[in-house]
């Protein structure tokens, strides 16, 4: 189960930091580390924090965007210090662990750490099925990058000793991974702009708001392929009404 969990660290920018967060990983039982367009070089810093988890470091996977870290997740989830304009499923890190854990059974799972300064983004948040959200004191709730890393991974392996004491057999739904439901809500934008539902010139928040509604209802494998064929199918419609019409 923990080896089909993932720790995203996103546009890091103290060496240390990296080490530290390395550390923290490995202490409970975790080695799959993703960087994503790191804003510093691995140096001697981060391997002298990383202490006994050098080897994390050393094997961390470099890339340069958060679709290539999460393609193959069918369980994305992002932790940030606030709540941002647009709520989103919002979990503590006890029953994040919980739901990392069950998931982790079926299908790859990436946790994203933000920026030390800026956290994520809006738009990567997007990109996640749910958030986590350390509760801390409500007047200082950031956590040092690598702390945040310590509090939601510790949680994680709690689960994971949880569950496999009790060895639970129960069955989890299918679901498509990332990579998929993009190119899911490409397609929708791109067949919702050729019936003009949407305004190229003026999106405002149409797909954000579908988006949000998609991840809320969370469609299995088979439900995104019959959004798939619907959406295929106004785009024969389309073709075939403009033949016509020449
Ligand atoms: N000033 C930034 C905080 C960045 S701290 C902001 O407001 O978003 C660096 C990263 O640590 C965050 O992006 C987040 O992934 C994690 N983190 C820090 N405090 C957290 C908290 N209370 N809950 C969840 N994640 C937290």
């Amino acid at each position: 189960m923990l080896d089909k969990i993932r720790v995203v660290l996103i546009g890091t920018s103290h060496p240390g930091n990296i080490g530290s967060a390395a550390r923290a990983m490995k202490v409970m039982g975790l080695t799959n580390l993703v960087l994503v367009d790191p804003a510093c070089e691995i140096d001697s810093h981060t391997i002298a924090l990383a202490a006994g988890a050098a080897d994390v470091v050393k094997n961390a996977k470099i890339v340069k965007t958060l679709d290539e870290a999460v393609a193959d997740c069918g369980l994305v989830v992002g932790s940030s210090a606030r709540s941002r304009t647009l709520e989103w499923p919002q979990l503590d890190p006890r029953e994040n662990g919980i739901k990392v854990i069950a998931e982790s059974e079926q299908h790859p799972v990436a946790i994203l750490f933000g920026r030390e300064r800026t956290g994520l983004t809006n738009e990567e948040l997007q990109k996640c099925h749910c958030h986590v959200y350390i509760p801390a004191n409500p007047e200082y709730s950031s956590l040092n990058l690598a702390m945040a890393v310590q509090t939601v991974t510790y949680e994680v392996r709690m689960a994971y000793l949880d569950a496999t004491k009790h060895q639970s057999t129960a069955v989890v739904d299918e679901y498509p991974r990332a990579d998929e439901l993009e190119r899911f809500y490409q397609h929708l934008e791109k067949v919702t702009s050729q019936t003009r539902f949407i305004n190229k010139n003026h999106p405002g928040m149409v797909m954000v708001k579908l988006r949000r509604m998609f991840t809320r209802a969370r469609p299995e494998q088979q439900e995104l392929n019959i959004l798939r064929g619907i959406l295929s199918s106004v785009e024969k419609t389309i073709e075939t009404l403009e033949k016509n019409n020449k």
